[in-house]
């Protein structure tokens, strides 16, 4: 049932083993009426479900507390019987005393050149209102709250699941069996649970379809302002694909765009992008999605040695014209990005602006090329690729670091003629408001 189908995505539980078979596993456990009671769910459109998360409320006891000055460690005991442990040096360095924090922009004031890295510590209590008190040699006083310290416990568990909340790194994989998920576009300019459950799956899933935007420019403008602001590039604020004469991108032709994601002349490409239709064609102009990561993940599985150069070796990319104004752009990208951990970051993928310039050793263009062959023939299997047809006022949100989009060719024709209207904005203010929207749909937890 696609209730239950959508749900997975916004599971909190959905590990990085984010496989065939952990979906599989997922799809198997998550049905009508046995979601993990954190799950809440919104109803949008018709039998579309966005499923939220919800941050558990959950109220901490501290049943004792003691230093460990050998190690320069407090370790509180909770009620549960579990314990956390809190290097002396920590705690001086994020006491919650107005000394110490400016409250009212939640920062800290104690200087490092202030923070005595050697500390130990006086006295350690339990309070009568449950708090942790440390009196530290100098006399100064700390008070900790409990369901604060349990939050920052150093232990790898605690860690993880603090991250996650942070940045909701857990990914729902797809291929082109996925139902894009769907919300109303009013309903999200204009209820929070909406926004929420469509932030969320934007982060989960990658790609959200909004329908019922009226069918002017402006909407995309709109839309970001909902979050925050949009970002300004080279194309301007917001930019009008059409079929223009003397196009100074590829976008701007009725031709046939590959999967790519946008702006890899950037260094910091744009992390999201909206594309909202003004006009369709008559004919052709069907829009293509491709999970880039789900697809890097593949390549990984069936040609590891491709998967490590497209890791490793930097391409150059290049964009120049004018728009906004003139601009003649290089960056230097790794294809598959990856983080310290070698987790995915992201995808940087342009075929038309791959530059000419190739910044690599004789020996290493042949294997650049196998590689980035094999990556892309991934990509364009059908079993991979979802196709769909926007229609005048459907406007589609998807992850840029994510995702590799593209177009079928279309008639174009002077009468009616195809006119989507585009915006970008990055991964920080979305997740920004994501987490002021979670904190007022859900509380402060
Ligand atoms: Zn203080």
């Amino acid at each position: 049932m696609w209730m239950s189908t959508f749900a997975r995505f916004a599971l909190p539980a959905l590990q990085r083993s984010t496989s065939a078979m952990a979906c599989q596993a997922l799809r198997a456990r998550c049905t009508p009426g046995s979601l993990p009671s954190c799950l809440t769910s919104v109803q949008l459109r018709r039998q579309h479900t966005l499923g939220s998360a919800s941050v558990p409320v959950a109220r901490h006891s501290v049943r004792h507390v003691r230093a460990l000055d050998e190690e320069r460690l407090m370790e509180v005991e909770w009620e549960d019987g579990g314990h956390s442990l809190y290097p002396f040096t920590w705690l001086r360095d994020n006491c919650q005393c107005p000394q110490c924090t400016l409250h009212s922009a939640k920062a800290r004031k104690l200087l490092m050149s202030d923070l005595d890295i050697h500390t130990g510590v006086d006295v350690v209590e339990v309070t009568n209102d449950n708090k942790v008190s440390v009196v530290w040699p100098d006399q100064h006083h700390s008070v900790f709250d409990a369901d604060w310290l349990k939050k920052r416990c150093f232990s790898p568990a605690a860690r993880q699941a603090m991250q996650e909340e942070l940045f909701l790194n857990e990914r729902y994989y797809w291929d082109s069996t996925l139902r894009i998920p769907t919300a109303d576009y009013q309903e999200v300019l204009h209820d929070d649970k909406a926004a929420l459950a469509w932030l969320l799956a934007l982060r989960r899933v990658g790609i959200v379809y909004l329908r019922g935007a009226p069918t002017e420019q402006g909407q995309v403008a709109r839309l970001a302002e909902r979050i925050g602001y949009l970002r300004l590039t080279f194309y301007g604020h917001t930019w009008q694909v059409q079929d223009k004469y003397q196009a100074n991108n590829v976008a701007y032709t009725s031709g046939r765009l590959s999967p790519h994601t946008d702006y890899p002349a950037l260094h910091f490409a744009p992390g999201v992008q909206f594309l909202h239709c003004i006009n369709q064609a008559v004919e052709g102009g069907e829009s293509e999605a491709v999970d880039g990561f789900h697809m890097a993940e593949q390549l990984q599985k069936e040609d590891p040695e491709a998967f490590q150069t497209l890791a490793t070796l930097r391409v150059d990319f290049t964009d120049t014209g004018t728009d906004y104004c003139d601009f003649m752009l290089q960056s230097k990208k790794r294809i598959i990005d990856l983080d310290a951990d070698g987790r995915l970051v992201r995808i940087n993928y342009n075929n038309a602006t791959r530059d000419s310039v190739l910044d690599l050793p004789l020996h290493q263009v042949q294997p650049f090329y196998r590689a980035l062959k094999a990556y892309v023939d991934i990509m364009n299997r059908p079993e991979n690729v979802v196709t769909y047809r926007m229609e005048p006022g459907d406007l589609v949100t998807f992850d840029n670091w994510r995702l590799l989009h593209g177009r079928r060719s279309y008639v174009s024709s002077p009468d009616r003629l195809r006119h989507l209207e585009g915006a970008y904005l990055d991964w920080d203010e979305v997740m920004s408001r994501l987490r002021i929207l979670r904190h007022a749909v859900h509380g402060n937890a």
